[in-house]
């Protein structure tokens, strides 16, 4: 932190240069020394002054001392006379006054920053120390070169123990391919994301940690190490897994009662004094809200099947054009506002998942419709390119904000999730995007707020 200097403190130094140059001339003036060199002692008060006052003090003790020796030691005395032999010396005093002053006070700057930048250090220092997070660095091959208490606390190794050695002690067998990926990208200059991941204590103990990483840069640019900031996650990732594991039971145990309504409903529907009825209308309404259900239903069980490794995928040869044309005729019997409209083809058939594949559609159609209240039209393109076939789904809806088009296709995320107004679990997006990875394909959006959102997806040929 800068340090001030007061008003008064300023007098000091200037009074004190007073008092310096007056106790020279008074020793000059005991010692009886020389007119040859009748300028040599001086330079004790010239220095004296700049030490303690700077450089205003130094150069008030340079010209006071000359004048008073001028004045008080050299013939004759009692007046301010330069002749050309004392105008030399004089000059020449005067100009090495000012070469001592301004070398001190360089000296004096450069060590008042070294100090300030010593206590900025000393003070991170102590923060680094006494955060809660783990907070270490290390060099670009792994070897750790700092370790806080609280990396002590949540790894278990102490910093003598570990500084020195590779911080790959504490990576899991089954992480250390991340770990090498994520030091590769660094060792290229690349930033990485915060990562949630798995890591091992000096005891064994798994522990489930946040883990940012950054490169330590100098002024210059050039790469010193690599800083990393961990945080223990261990218990809310054990209470999202009982959630999903709730959510999975639960959703299962829901399956077999709405099969069995959605199958008396058809019966119902089938009966000939409700056929041709209001009652067929409000039955077929009611289905509507059964099929829905069921759609939520078997999401949720899918979350609880990735969870588990158990989501498996049914490959067959399909013709996809034509699942997207009856996916998009299915889904605007459901809209009476929207107007879906497909255009392109790609002429194409795979080999995927059918059902999963038709599911990722559904979602980002009903979520075109669902975020697109006042929007009319829902645009779907399909193309054909390097071995991959893309559909475009465009919604002119409410959009979403470039911060939340990264989180949307995490579990349970919804933008705004307070003020979100529409109904959802934030799940569909997260299964639209596995499902799509497992297939070796990719997702994205790109939207603007308010002016709507295109998400699209590719697969593989
Ligand atoms: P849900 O719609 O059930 O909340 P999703 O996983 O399908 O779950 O979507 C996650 C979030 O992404 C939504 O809550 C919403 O905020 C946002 N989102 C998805 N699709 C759109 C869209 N077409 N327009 C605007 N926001 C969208």
């Amino acid at each position: 932190m800068p340090t001030m200097k007061f008003p008064w403190q300023r007098i000091y130094g200037y009074g004190f240069a007073v008092l310096v140059s007056l106790m020279v001339l008074v020793v000059k003036y005991l010692l009886g020394l020389t007119f040859e060199a009748p300028y040599l002692l001086l330079f004790v008060a010239v220095v004296i002054s700049a030490l303690y006052g700077g450089l205003g003090p130094s150069l008030l003790a340079t010209f006071l001392t000359a004048a008073l020796v001028n004045i008080y030691f050299i013939f004759p005395t009692g007046e301010l006379i330069v002749d050309r032999k004392v105008d030399i010396q004089l000059v020449t005093y005067i100009a090495q006054g000012l070469l001592v002053s301004l070398i001190v006070e360089w000296h004096r700057r450069s060590d008042r920053k070294n100090r300030l930048a010593e206590k900025q250090l000393s003070y991170l220092g102590a923060i680094v120390e006494s955060a809660e997070e783990a907070i270490f660095s290390k060099d670009l091959n792994g070897i750790v070169t700092s370790w806080n208490k609280g990396a002590e606390h949540l790894y278990g190794f102490k910093a003598m123990e570990i500084v020195g050695k590779c911080i790959k002690v504490t990576v899991p067998e089954e992480k250390i391919a991340e770990w090498e990926a994520m030091m590769a990208c660094l060792r290229r200059g690349q930033r990485t994301d915060t990562l949630e991941t798995i890591r091992r204590k000096k005891n064994g103990d798994l522990i489930n940690v946040s883990l940012t990483v950054s490169l330590i840069k100098n002024s210059q640019g050039k790469t010193l190490g690599i800083s990393s900031i961990a945080r223990n996650i261990t218990r809310r990732v054990e209470l999202e897994k009982r959630r999903d594991e709730f959510l999975g039971l639960a959703s299962h145990e829901l399956k077999t009662p709405i099969t069995t309504i959605k199958a008396y409903n058809q019966a119902l529907q089938n009966f000939p004094e409700v056929r041709n009825s209001q009652a067929a209308l409000i039955l077929k309404k009611a289905e509507g809200q059964i099929d829905r259900l069921t759609r939520l239903i078997t999401e949720l069980l899918n979350v609880s099947r990735i969870e588990e490794g158990k989501l498996e995928l049914v490959p067959s040869k399909f013709d996809f054009d034509n699942l997207v044309r009856t996916t998009v005729e299915d889904i605007q019997v459901t809209t009476a506002q929207h107007k879906i409209v497909l255009s392109g083809r790609t002429g194409e058939t795979l080999l995927a998942d059918r059902e999963r594949i038709q599911e990722v559609l559904v979602n980002l159609l009903t979520n075109a419709i669902k975020y697109s209240p006042y929007g009319k039209n829902v645009r779907v393109n399909l193309s054909a390119a390097d071995h991959h076939v893309q559909v475009n789904i465009r919604d002119y809806g409410i959009g979403i904000s470039q911060g939340d088009q990264k989180k949307v296709f995490e579990k349970y995320y919804r933008a705004q999730s307070n003020n979100n107004p529409y109904p959802g679990l934030g799940i569909g997006l997260y299964l639209a995007r596995d499902i799509i990875n497992r297939h070796g394909g990719k997702i994205g959006v790109k939207s603007r707020k308010g002016l709507g959102s295109n998400f699209y997806f590719s697969l593989p040929i």
